[in-house]
C-alpha cells in the first residue's frame, strides 16, 4: 500500500490527509518537493531557516 503524501501550503507539513492536522481548514497539496526530516529542531540549521519548530517530516518546496 502506497501512501501519497500531501504538504500544507502553509507549514509545509506533510500528511496524507487533505487538510492539515495543525492548521485545520488549509488544505494540503500533491505538488510539493524535496523531502525533509526534522527530528531536532533546536539543533537543526535548516529547521531554523525554514521556521520549523516542531519534529516532523515536510516538503521542502510547495507549489502554492
Ligand atoms: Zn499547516
Amino acid at each position: 500500500m502506497k501512501v501519497q503524501y500531501r504538504a500544507c501550503k502553509k507549514c509545509k507539513r506533510l500528511t496524507p490527509e487533505k487538510t492539515c492536522p495543525v492548521h485545520g481548514d488549509e488544505k494540503t497539496t500533491t505538488e510539493w518537493f524535496g523531502f525533509l526530516l526534522i527530528t531536532e529542531p533546536e539543533l537543526s540549521a535548516i529547521a531554523k531557516r525554514t521556521g520549523i519548530t516542531e519534529p516532523g517530516m515536510y516538503a521542502i518546496k510547495v507549489r502554492q
